[in-house]
């Protein structure tokens, strides 16, 4: 029997990253590649980048300065390492790596994963390979079905693409270029995927795509259905306890979505609802297609529907033409709306969109103390949020045993991690938990009994900002 290859994927940036690199997993396993934590070990190495970030070609290309001593040393022993190149940063500037990288065998954008067996074939028969074009079939119709093993050693937790690309063209956003047009997946083709996930010990499900609120798929009858739509469907499928869905956009919040969360008690009340600007001046030059007060009142009709939910956001300080008022904006919008938590980040131009040729560029020290002070607001605001649950009892869907042993760690509604001693049997149940302390961004329990349970309050407590999101 020929021993396994081993696969070693450094995945960067967001959710779709984490979910293509599992997506990549799938489809290289029935060519006899398996995962490994370890570079040193692996036959292919798959850096799958993001280009949201700063410099985030020049990362890769340290990155890949660094692969090239592992892949030597590898030569020197007689093995033969593949380096890869996916994601935004290939599929923007896959031919450019080609040149600059020799290391590199394979360049590959992420509507082409599904070619990555040929593309490593092609690359051995011709030396280096590069697919970056935007593929003329169906772009999901080809997505590997995981096997029963991988969906098990992945836990209980699961992203499922429902959507993929974007129409919105913000002008500081490289995504409509890297990722194309919005294209929906057919809603019988996800409910299978999430059915043969629940068959497996899968307990939560976040649907995801770059504008997961556009969703627009087919329906069983034929119809364009969406998101909330779905959502209802994907709510009746058995073992499912947990819904989420990220990342959308303020414009798409539809009444079939807000209708989902007072309806639906799988659905979570945590909604990550990026809005970048509190000023409608920059709002417009950002081309976001929605003002601070269409913002708010989609904020409104979700607190309607659901007294419970609670709000994460993406914010942007420094966009070009950026006044001191517009930042005020920002901050209360901010103190009005009362986030559990927010991802910030300073503007740095991304190459071929509008806003890189803005002018009036906002200076470094401005940026830095703009953050600084955004980034206090929030912070009490998720402090506060975070106590707002020592006292109470919560649900948390059990994971996975935690560090410390005996400990087993689970996650609040609002995705916050929350520790119990317990048997690790509660492993993918949801169940009461009494919170006792906070420890960082993490509560510390006991289990409730059930009279506790049956007269907890509803509580909030947000999220940690572990899990960077893109898009919308
Ligand atoms: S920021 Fe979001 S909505 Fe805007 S172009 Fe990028 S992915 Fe689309």
């Amino acid at each position: 029997m020929t021993p396994p290859r081993k696969l070693h994927i450094k995945s960067y940036g967001c959710q779709m990253n984490a979910y293509d690199a599992q997506r990549m997993v799938d489809t290289l396993a029935p060519e006899g590649f398996v995962e490994t934590a370890s570079v040193d070990d692996a036959d292919l190495v798959i850096l799958n980048t993001c280009h949201i970030r700063e410099k985030a070609s020049e990362k890769v290309y340290s990155e890949l300065g660094r692969l090239r001593a592992v892949k030597d040393e590898a030569a020197r022993k007689g093995r033969h390492m593949n380096i890869a190149v996916a994601g935004c940063v290939a599929q923007a500037e896959g031919s450019e790596i080609i040149r600059r990288a020799p290391v590199v065998d394979v360049v590959v954008g992420p509507q082409s994963y599904h070619h990555l067996p040929q593309l490593l074939a092609r690359a051995k028969s011709h030396g280096r390979a590069l697919e970056t074009e935007f593929p003329v079939e169906d772009k999901f119709g080809f997505l590997p079905a995981p096997r029963p093993d991988a969906i098990r050693a992945r836990g209980i937790s699961s992203f499922v693409t429902v959507q993929e690309g974007c129409d919105k063209f913000c002008t500081f956003c490289v995504v409509p270029y890297t990722r194309g047009a919005e294209v929906s997946r057919p809603v019988a083709k996800i409910v299978d995927d999430v059915r043969r996930l629940a068959d497996n010990g899968v307990r939560e499900i976040t649907l995801i795509g770059q504008n997961v609120n556009a969703y627009h798929g087919e329906g069983p009858d034929g119809r364009t259905w969406s998101l909330g739509t779905l959502l209802r469907r994907v709510a009746e499928i058995p073992g499912i306890v947990r819904l989420r869905y990220s990342t959308s956009h303020p414009r798409d919040v539809d009444e079939t979505l807000i209708d989902a969360h007072r309806d639906l008690p799988a659905l979570m009340p945590f909604v990550h609802l990026p809005v970048q600007s509190g000023s409608d001046r920059i709002l417009a030059a950002m081309n976001r297609k929605h003002t601070v007060s269409n913002y708010r009142r989609v904020i409104d009709r979700f607190r309607a529907a659901r007294q419970d939910i609670a709000f994460s956001s993406d914010f942007i300080v420094g966009f070009p033409g950026e006044a001191e008022e517009d930042f005020l904006a920002t901050l209360a919008l901010i103190s009005q709306i009362g986030y559990a938590g927010a991802y910030s980040f300073k503007y740095s131009p991304r190459p071929g969109t509008p806003a890189a040729d803005m002018q009036e560029m906002v200076s470094a020290a401005e940026m830095d103390e703009r953050l600084v002070r955004l980034q206090e607001l929030i912070d009490s605001q998720q402090s506060a949020f975070n106590a707002a649950a020592i006292g109470n009892t919560v649900d948390v869907l059990f994971e996975r045993a935690a560090r410390n042993p005996g400990q087993i760690v689970g996650r609040t509604a609002y995705l916050q991690p929350a520790h119990v001693m317990a048997s690790p049997d509660i492993i993918g149940q949801v169940l009461p938990v009494t919170i006792a302390s906070l420890e960082r961004y993490s509560l510390l329990g006991e289990l409730a009994t059930s009279a506790q349970a049956q007269g907890a309050p509803a509580t909030f407590s947000p999220m940690t900002t572990s899990q960077m999101t893109t898009g919308a």
